[in-house]
């Protein structure tokens, strides 16, 4: 173990040493009577010392101080005391406690990946602790699968996806690119008009990222029966299939009856929302819109009846649907990396484009459930 600080800035006040965390912001005050704290934070930045080599260097300070008239700014009559191993673990375990130390010993990333994801190792840093590694959530990723069902409006998923390094990518979609699709799709270009978006998608995938493995899957989803060899091997599913509309109910039935979670969004109007299942953990979308119909009022139910089989008007601009997939792929980093809980498994998070404002919506479990019932213990 190379314990590292984090990004964290520190003054001595008298016998207290106040450090100023910068994410989130916050302050903690720590005595430090005889400065040991202070030399042990100083060592703690640098980060580059395993603990045997802590140890003597907080020692090394003390032999100085030692021989000097006065160690700065100790009072303790135990300044020049050896400074013990267990007293260091205690003293990282304390500050581990915090949040203010994480394991910056050797990663196993090559340093192609540790230089191109710098940025989310970064990002880790902040999640990090002395058990877990920046690394070890990149491992994650680059070990996932994700099946995407449908690179429609996923596309946007998609880039932030192999941003992040998401490790093998499977890219099903019967659809042709259209030029109606190029303002909100980007993967896609003017030349690509007519050609199957998951042949495209794939291509830009290899050429964003050789490490990624992508599989493209040309077809169209005509029936529950095909999900499941659809999501098999999957980590995570992303349901972005919208015909026939039918096709999210046999998602939902595949993904929970194989313990994958799924994350999907959509955007209506001036609301966009996003929402996730987490298989035997959270409510399903059925226990909602069985449990929870009262709920969503007398009109909100006449709308879905008189609009189930009509055309869906795609008013879904640009801006909107980076900003849901944006969210989408967040939730999606934190089912891979556990980095945090997921926020949005049972419920529905909705963001209102006029306000910018955020709601949530928790769906209530529904007991007898049957999709539910399906879900394998895990
Ligand atoms: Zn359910």
């Amino acid at each position: 173990m190379v314990p590292k600080l984090k990004h964290a800035l520190w003054e001595r006040e008298g016998a207290d040493v106040r450090i100023l965390v910068e994410d989130p912001v916050e302050q903690i005050v720590l005595t430090d009577g005889d400065g040991r704290l202070e030399r042990l934070l100083e060592l703690l930045q640098e980060g580059k010392r395993p603990l045997d080599e802590l140890v003597v260097a907080l020692n090394a300070v003390y032999a100085d101080a030692g021989t000097d008239a006065e160690p700065e700014p100790g009072t303790g009559t135990d300044a020049a005391a050896e400074v013990t191993r267990a007293e260091l673990e205690e003293a990282l375990s304390v500050l581990d406690g915090l949040g203010l130390v994480f394991d910056a010993s050797p990663d196993g990333l090559t340093p192609w990946q540790r230089e191109r994801y710098s940025s989310n190792l970064e990002f880790f840093a902040t999640y990090a602790s002395l058990a877990r590694r920046p690394a070890e959530f990149q491992w994650r990723l680059l070990d996932a699968q994700v099946v995407l069902l449908g690179v429609g409006g996923a596309s946007a998923a998609l880039q932030a996806l192999c941003g992040l390094g998401v490790g093998r990518l499977r890219l099903v979609d019967f659809d042709l690119v259209e030029s109606k699709n190029l303002v909100r799709q980007f993967t896609y270009r003017t030349e690509d008009i007519g050609r199957p978006k998951v042949e495209r998608a794939a291509e830009w995938v290899r050429a964003f990222n050789p490490e990624i493995e992508v599989e493209p899957v040309f077809r169209r989803i005509a029936g529950p029966q095909d999900v499941p060899a659809l999501i098999e091997g999957a980590d995570l599913v992303l349901a972005g299939i919208d015909q026939p509309v039918a096709a999210s109910d046999w998602v939902e039935e595949a993904c929970v009856a194989a313990g994958v979670p799924y994350v999907s969004g959509s955007g209506q109007g001036s609301q966009l929302a996003y929402w996730s299942v987490d298989p035997g953990r959270s409510a399903c979308r059925r226990c909602a819109t069985t449990g929870n119909a009262a709920r969503m009022g007398d009109l909100a139910g006449l709308l879905g009846r008189l609009s189930a089989d009509r055309p869906v008007a795609n008013r879904s601009t640009g801006p909107v649907v980076m900003q849901l997939m944006g969210m989408v792929t967040l939730e999606i980093m934190r089912y891979l990396t556990r980095f945090a809980e997921p926020v949005s498994a049972g419920r529905y998070h909705i963001v209102d484009l006029t306000t910018g404002r955020l709601t949530e919506l928790p769906w209530e479990p529904v007991p007898d459930c049957p999709t539910c019932a399906k879900a394998p213990t895990r």
